[in-house]
């Protein structure tokens, strides 16, 4: 959906993709949550940041604070985030947008995603401290790696605002874009979530994708989380887009019998993955209602053995 609008004295199209409202039903079971990152150095960022959001919402029984916690990492309900570019040509920049049509219009997700003008799509702009301040930065073309994204709100923490928070560099398919926007918008892995059963072999994985221990654990360690707030799903959903494949049997303990094997990527998101992003960006939340919710919280929440880095999440709202 596109509409003209007037901004800053000149015509401008202001692309949003939008969604629309429809009943949302709480409580469905097996979608997914939001455990996981591509890459690993992003997933040292988050992983810890987690554990920390888990503890603190195990620590009450207090259903705002749990929902206070659990959406650290996420943007609020209907929030309109803006989106720019850096690097890439004009084709470049159109092909990771209508990759992102392709998943976010009409998908009832309560959360947009504004790429301000497609004719040309915009620069990402710094200001006058030398940070950028949109909240998706998408940085392609030739020279950026692929794929990868830092999860949800991390990439609005302002030692990251130097740069990108999404690389899709090169021609990434679709279903590389899904994925990473998906990272974008909060979510983590879906091998890695509580209730995935895989048995990974770390060793062929090291030997076969040349990483190393660190990163293979940071990708493929199960998370340590039960906690019905911090959780967008039960089960494991070896179709999901945010689930790594696997090149070679091997990389699983269990080979071509487990059932986490998955021999080629997802190219498409299962309902289940469309599930997950509804819990997480509901039609049914009013922004309002959210921001009431945050501040009464705010007004009784102990901050103050909170890590800095949670910390600046929590304070972003
Ligand atoms: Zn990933």
């Amino acid at each position: 959906m596109s509409s003209r609008q007037p901004m800053g004295g000149r015509m401008r199209f202001h692309v949003i993709l939008a969604f629309a409202v429809t009943l949302f039903v709480a409580g469905s079971a097996g979608a997914h949550n939001e455990w996981g990152t591509f890459n690993p150095e992003f997933n040292d960022e988050a992983g810890p940041l987690l554990t920390e959001v888990t503890d603190l919402a195990n620590s009450t029984s207090d259903e705002d604070k749990r929902y206070f916690f659990s959406r650290a990492l996420l943007w609020r309900p209907g929030q309109i985030l803006k989106a720019c570019f850096i690097g890439g040509t004009q084709a470049e920049r159109n092909s990771i947008f209508n990759s992102a049509a392709r998943l976010l219009n009409g998908a009832r997700i309560n959360v947009s995603i504004d790429f301000q003008s497609t004719n040309p799509f915009p620069d990402c702009k710094k200001n006058a401290q030398g940070l950028y301040t949109e909240e998706i930065r998408i940085a392609v073309g030739s020279g950026v790696k692929c794929c990868s994204a830092r999860i949800g709100r991390n990439g609005m923490k302002k030692r990251n605002l130097g740069e990108a928070n999404i690389f899709l560099g090169g021609a990434p398919q679709g279903w590389q874009v899904w994925h990473e926007l998906i990272h974008a918008l909060g979510f983590f892995h879906e091998h890695q979530k509580p209730d995935a059963t895989c048995r990974f072999n770390y060793a062929e994985i090291k030997r076969l994708w040349g990483w190393d221990e660190a990163t293979v654990k940071a990708n493929f360690d199960r998370l340590n989380n039960d906690e019905r707030d911090l959780r967008f799903s039960s089960g494991f959903d070896r179709k999901s887009i945010m689930d790594y494949y696997q090149s070679s049997p091997t990389m699983l303990v269990d080979g071509a019998q487990s059932p986490c094997y998955n021999p080629a990527p997802a190219q498409t998101l299962t309902g289940v993955d469309y599930e997950g992003l509804r819990l997480a960006y509901p039609m049914s939340a009013a922004p309002d209602a959210h921001r009431q919710r945050v501040a009464r919280v705010r007004a009784v929440v102990d901050l103050s053995g909170v890590s800095p880095e949670l910390r600046e999440l929590l304070d972003m709202e």
